[in-house]
């Protein structure tokens, strides 16, 4: 299924738990953005970020990638600090933060209950990842927040998952682009010390080497 659109409409009724889980939440808070959340920055980019799914409070109450969760910060901060971002992260969609030949777009586009997709709804949302990635022409590498994430990406990509096995750091060619593997920016990996800032800036200076090293061979 690569036909499908890039970005499911906002009334999307393909997950019923997912619709029910946003039509509650439109009439708890009718202010929050309550829909799937479109992919940000520009289809032109050459590094595409994969999280998990929009959290109940960031991402979903705000409308962009990220916006408003604990791990917004951890992200924001590091493509900011590897010339990936410009202008100064607020938690807000409106704060003015470009990204810079990136492009941040989740597994699965609306929040799921307790932030746990299931396997059905992670398969019924990937054929929008899949456009996502057709519609970028220049996409060299993509970073994966995670292991659903990473075996999202590599089945959008038709790559067999014995062959790209996720490992924190690990890297992977499939086809036109290069697969990172980052452990997820997530509160609990953070605190947990699963994942340090150091561990993640380690993935995104891999990545800023190899896009570097891409143009030099162009
Ligand atoms: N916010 C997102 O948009 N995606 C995640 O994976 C986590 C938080």
């Amino acid at each position: 299924m690569s036909c499908r659109a890039s970005e499911p409409d906002r009334d999307c009724a393909l997950c019923p738990r997912l619709q029910a889980f946003r039509t509650e939440w439109r009439r708890r808070e009718p202010v929050w953005f309550n829909a799937p959340v479109p992919s940000f920055g520009p289809a032109t980019a050459r590094l595409l970020i994969v999280g998990l799914a929009p959290g109940l409070q960031g991402a979903n109450r705000t409308g962009r990638p990220f916006t408003g969760d604990h791990a917004g910060i951890l992200l924001y901060g590091t493509l900011t600090q590897f010339g990936f971002a410009k202008g100064t992260y607020e938690a807000r969609p409106d704060d003015g933060l470009e990204l810079v030949d990136a492009r941040i777009t989740n597994a699965v586009r609306c929040v799921p209950p307790e932030n746990k997709p299931t396997g059905a709804e992670i398969g019924t949302c990937r054929p929008f990842l899949k456009s996502t990635i057709a519609e970028m022409p220049d996409l060299r590498a993509i970073v994966t927040l995670g292991r659903i994430a990473h075996d999202t990406a590599a089945a959008a990509l038709e790559a067999r998952r014995s062959q790209v096995p996720f490992a924190h750091g690990a890297s992977h060619a499939v086809g036109r682009v290069r697969l990172f593997d980052s452990y997820h920016c997530s509160r609990y990996n953070t605190n947990t010390g699963v994942l340090t800032p150091e561990m993640f800036r380690s993935v995104f200076a891999q990545v800023r080497e190899f896009l570097s090293a891409q143009f030099l061979s162009t």
